[in-house]
């Protein structure tokens, strides 16, 4: 069976193009969440015509769900010859904006040599065509597979997933225990499993003022002088601190083996949104975005605490500071097990194809993973797929064609194994 399944994957190799390449020409940029529709018709169409059930599942009412921008999931199911366990493959089919300087056109998918070039190549509808290559070459191999073999298309991952796998968990569909084991085929390079990711808090900070006339400050209070005291703090204190904690997790790069903060965002006094002259005031306000990454040894509750207490001592010790904390985002750290059956059945079919080990990583931020976790209750799960992690979001995105098809062969030969085909 194994020989036969990898031929039959090498034999599809302009099938694998073709379907890549049509993938990326849909320019399904997210925001604001265009082409869903067109993505999931596209592949409606082939896995119809392969067996499979396809039912369509609109997130109402998530993030950015409107009828001009429906927040439109794709869910196919073929159902095999005997029971088994469900094996599904998940990829969000929204790809972040192109930006300016593109050697090639973002949404012409044009083949280089071995390389196809466009936004979303890498980060994932390469990952999302291998992944069906894998099964269907499967399906033609093994008609008679035990269990369900499952694939879905979903929205709004690069926003968060609210409208996607958070809504398809909720659900119930993407969720335990209707499915058993999970692979996503984001961009980790082929020769990596993808365990997990660190956790999020992202959260506003909020310093307050007292307006009063620009030649006069004497007369108010400056927000954002009480902001610049807090971004002494964190120069002096927090950075350094966060910088000495250490993690069992394989992050990479070794730069997120630690905990890490970025300031987002600062705005403070009049806005910027005008033509003429900026009227004098002392500004009454001042907001700062700041977005932590924290690792599965930290408690979210403690990690809140040190930016808390920080703000608490400056209360104290400066006159006229106060603040407000307002909590945009959080996500919890996950981490699957190394001996979880997708993490093994993987594992070993790496060691089949390229001959080598895989790399166990985890990754620096998150994805939809943190949706099966928390709201689908299913732990078996990880990241697999074509792509250099660093190509992702970037200027001339490409995904490699040799990489997409060894990752197919990955995938097929650990669906394979996981759903119990004979050898
Ligand atoms: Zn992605």
């Amino acid at each position: 069976m194994k020989d036969q399944l990898l031929a039959r994957i090498d034999s599809k190799r302009a099938d694998l193009i073709d379907l890549t390449r049509a993938l990326v020409q849909i320019p399904s940029v997210n925001p604001p969440g265009d082409g869903y529709q067109a993505c999931c018709d596209l592949l409606s169409r082939r896995l119809k015509q392969r067996g499979f059930d396809v039912s369509y599942h609109r997130a109402e009412g998530t993030p950015g769900d409107s009828e001009r921008y429906p927040r439109i999931n794709l869910v196919a199911t073929r159902p095999g010859a005997r029971s088994g366990p469900c094996v599904h493959f998940n990829s969000h089919i929204d790809v972040v904006e192109p930006g300016v300087g593109w050697s090639y056109d973002p949404f012409g998918a044009e083949q280089v040599g071995s390389r196809i070039y466009g936004r979303g190549t890498c980060d994932m509808k390469g990952g999302l065509a291998a992944s069906i290559i894998a099964i269907e070459a499967l399906i033609e191999i093994a008609p008679d597979h035990p269990g369900t073999i499952e694939i879905s298309g979903t929205a709004d991952e690069e926003t968060g997933g609210f409208g996607g796998v958070a809504y398809l968990a909720g659900i119930g569909l993407l969720a335990a225990p209707r499915v058993d084991h999970v692979i996503i085929p984001e961009p980790l390079n082929k020769d990596r499993i993808c365990l997990g990711h660190r956790g999020v808090w992202w959260t506003e900070i909020e310093t307050h003022g007292r307006i009063a006339h620009g030649s006069m400050p004497f007369l108010g209070d400056c927000a954002v002088r009480h902001m610049q005291a807090v971004m002494a703090e964190f120069e002096s204190t927090l950075f350094p601190y966060l910088a000495t904690k250490t993690t069992t997790m394989p992050v990479v790069p070794d730069g997120a083996k630690q905990s890490t903060l970025n300031i987002n965002s600062i705005h403070g006094g009049l806005g910027e949104q005008f033509d003429g002259l900026p009227s004098p005031l002392v500004p009454d306000s001042c907001r700062m975005v700041i977005d932590r990454r924290f690792l599965i040894e930290e408690a979210i509750e403690d990690v809140k605490a040190e930016v808390k207490s920080l703000l608490d001592g400056l209360t104290k010790s400066r006159r006229g500071f106060t603040y407000h904390l307002n909590d945009l985002f959080e996500v919890i750290p996950t981490m699957t097990d190394q001996n979880a059956p997708v993490v093994r059945a993987v594992h070993s079919a790496v060691e089949e194809v390229l001959g080598q080990q895989p790399t166990y990583v985890v990754s620096p931020g998150t994805y939809d993973q943190k949706h099966f976790d928390r709201i689908g209750l299913l732990k078996d799960c990880i990241a697999y797929g074509p792509g250099i992690l660093d190509l992702a979001h970037q200027v001339d995105e490409y995904v490699d064609i040799v990489d997409m098809l060894d990752s197919a062969k990955v995938m097929a030969l650990a669906c394979a194994n996981l759903l119990g085909v004979e050898r």
